[in-house]
């Protein structure tokens, strides 16, 4: 079999499924990519095959409903997917003049064609094949928004789309016993269903855009369709623009497409349409749609994937939730390859195993979900409840639908708080880096270790939910600036117990750098005033630890550097100097100033690593421990000589 005779069989497969059964097994977008190929092989090829879905609207009609003969075909519509596309048929339509064209929402429902006769809906059809239709009047008189009667007298047909909510979805999905895939799903299998209750539970929407056959009116533009159908009492929706001008084509497609993960319905591009009857009735229709109009197409928001495994994730409060790692896709330009489960009875219900195809949506900026099974694959397995939390061991507890680790304390609270800890203002001191940024890094990226928030990238951000370009690249640059810091915040951010900020900055005076202080003893550390043994051995004792070696090692790796005071020369080189009561001829810090700027460290507290006590007036606690280590002391005098020097 040739590509050509593959791929016609492939799609009427799928738009069998689609169409006709109401349960499609691949995503459009999946669908689409096969279109097109097709597409491409009959132009170069010029031969288009009998059974090819290019020569068809739609699927067959269900032969459980009465068929009905449209009064005038229903047709499907002209695709682009780039903006140039539509910038190039606004060309080939406008070739002396810009012409007027409408623009509306692409609803992703259900085709639905109403007729009205004397003021009354006596008829509602589906597209099906664009000739004959299925009837489904008392389906579709479940639909609230669908006016029984209208003002109108004359014969006329009005088409539009049937919606399900999204809200709708997800009431629905709350106790169904088979959830629904999607909406667009939800709609087809409601209307096309001999249950008349049914179709009524899942609270459909109808949006009416266009008149098909009509008798006693004449319409000579499309906005006065759009008019009509309004003062008719039909929804129309939000959204209707007449417009010719291409870069405010631009401008609006890209409005669009940023508002569209904000509605409470489907959509799946937009719809231009020349406003006048006249041009449409010079340019007419192909096998397949009328040449007046055109649908844009945007990024796809939902594909199907291989669901590989599913681990359990740890969450602040202990809570284990399930999270599909899957065979990754590009969905809408970002590679997915993790999607949430809620939680067990979910996957059941859903029916996800692992090693079946699923369908995973991404819309805007939340976190890819799974929507349910595409294919059921004949060697999955279920997925399992952990008995042992993954993070530490201990056993789960079940509470409701959910898992939670038994073991609060030194589970994954403890790590996401020491992580927090470690990028405060006191510590790290990493902008924009708020707390729930830092969760999601421990939930999404399994982010455990300090030192691995160096290595995170833009693009890894990008994964993240509520992360675009410029938030990603903000973060990212407050990890790398944060890298550069003092050895008190580097103290304080790594969590030495017994050391709070200014201990920790009692640390650097006195030792000055990090290797001096990792090989400090405790008698070292406990020769600092207000510094008792406890603290001391705190100090000692934490970096002595292997892991906090390795973790310090991993961080001076990862490119962690301390600022350090320019070193000048002078007569204080390479000492720590402190001074103790009140100088005469110099403020406390003009003189600590002047001992900077002679290539002196100067501490606040006397220990052992002191080499010089400067003593002024009223001197206290301090000169009677410089005495007792035996450090050099000298007075007001002697240091003013220094200066000098
Ligand atoms: P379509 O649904 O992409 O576009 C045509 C339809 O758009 C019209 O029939 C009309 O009902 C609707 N529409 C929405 N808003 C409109 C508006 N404002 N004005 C006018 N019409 C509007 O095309 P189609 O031929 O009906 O279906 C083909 C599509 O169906 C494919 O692109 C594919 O995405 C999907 N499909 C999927 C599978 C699958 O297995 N997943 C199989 C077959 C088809």
């Amino acid at each position: 079999m040739g590509r050509m005779e593959e791929l016609v069989a492939l799609l009427n497969k799928y738009a069998k499924e689609y169409y006709e059964q109401d349960n499609p097994t691949v995503s459009d977008a999946e669908y689409d990519a096969l279109y097109d190929e097709l597409v491409m092989l009959e132009q170069f090829g010029g031969l288009v095959l009998p059974d090819s879905p290019t020569r068809r609207v739609g699927g067959k009609p269900n032969e459980g409903f009465k068929q009905v003969k449209h009064k005038e075909r229903l047709y499907s519509l002209d695709k682009t997917k780039t903006v140039e596309g539509v910038g190039e048929w606004m060309e080939k339509l406008g070739k002396d003049a810009p012409v007027a064209l409408t623009l509306e929402y692409k609803y992703d429902g259900l085709t639905l064609n109403l007729s009205y006769e004397n003021g009354r809906l006596v008829r509602a059809c589906t597209r099906g094949d664009g000739e004959v239709g299925e009837e489904v009047t008392e389906q579709v008189k479940t639909i609230k928004n669908v006016p029984l009667t209208i003002p109108f007298k004359g014969e006329i047909d009005v088409s539009g789309e049937g919606l399900m909510p999204l809200s709708s979805l997800e009431k629905y999905n709350l106790d169904a016993k088979v959830p629904l895939k999607n909406a667009r799903n939800g709609v087809a299998g409601a209307i096309r269903n001999l249950d008349v209750a049914e179709t009524a539970r899942r609270g459909l929407s109808f949006f009416a855009y266009n008149v098909g056959f009509h008798k006693g009116i004449e319409f000579r533009y499309q906005h006065e369709v759009h008019e009509f159908l309004k003062e008719q009492g039909f929804n129309v929706g939000e959204y209707f623009k007449v417009v010719s001008d291409f870069e405010e084509v631009k401008t609006l497609l890209a409005e669009a497409e940023e508002k569209r993960p904000t509605l409470d319905f489907l959509i799946d591009g937009m719809v231009f349409k020349a406003d006048s009857f006249a041009l449409r009735e010079m340019l007419g229709f192909t096998e397949k749609f009328p040449r007046w109009a055109l649908a844009f197409k945007f990024k796809a928001e939902e594909l199907s994937t291989l669901v590989k495994e599913v681990v359990w994730q740890v969450s602040r409060t202990g809570k284990l939730n399930p999270l599909a790692i899957l065979d990754p896709v590009d969905i809408g330009g970002a590679t997915v390859s993790r999607a949430t489960l809620s939680n067990i009875s979910e996957i059941r219900r859903k029916g996800i195993r692992i090693g079946d195809r699923v369908f995973v949506r991404r819309s805007g900026d939340v976190i890819p979900e799974i929507t349910g099974v595409a294919e059921r694959m004949p060697d999955a397995k279920e997925v399992e409840k952990p008995a042992v939390c993954p993070v530490c061991g201990s056993p789960v507890v079940e509470k409701g639908v959910f898992l939670f680790c038994s073991n609060n304390e030194n589970c994954a609270p403890k790590i996401i708080s020491k992580l927090e800890h470690f990028c405060s203002k006191d510590g790290m001191d990493i902008d924009g880096l708020s707390e729930k940024t830092i969760e999601q890094f421990y939930n999404e990226f399994g982010l455990k270790s300090a030192d691995e928030l160096f290595t995170l990238t833009k693009e890894d951000l990008l994964a993240l939910e509520g992360f675009k370009e410029k938030k990603a690249e903000n973060v990212v640059a407050g990890i790398q600036k944060a890298k550069t810091t003092t050895l008190a915040k580097f103290l304080t951010a790594l969590g030495v117990p017994n050391v709070g900020k200014k201990a920790a900055k009692m640390l650097e005076q006195t030792f000055g750098s990090l290797e001096k202080l990792m090989a400090a003893s405790v008698d070292d550390v406990a020769s600092i005033e207000d510094f008792g043994l406890i603290t001391a051995s705190s100090v000692v004792d934490f970096f002595a630890a292997e892991e906090n070696r390795v973790l310090i090692e991993k961080l001076l790796a990862n490119g962690v550097t301390f600022l350090k005071e320019e070193k000048r020369d002078g007569v204080f080189s390479g000492k720590t100097v402190v001074i103790t009561g009140t100088l005469s001829s110099y403020k406390r810090s003009a003189a600590q100033e002047e001992i900077r700027a002679r290539g002196g460290n100067v501490a606040d507290s006397v220990s052992k690593q002191v080499d010089l006590v400067v003593v002024g007036e009223d001197a206290g606690s301090k000169l009677e421990k410089a005495k007792k280590l035996g450090i050099e002391i000298i007075d007001e005098a002697a240091f003013l000589e220094l200066l000098k020097q």
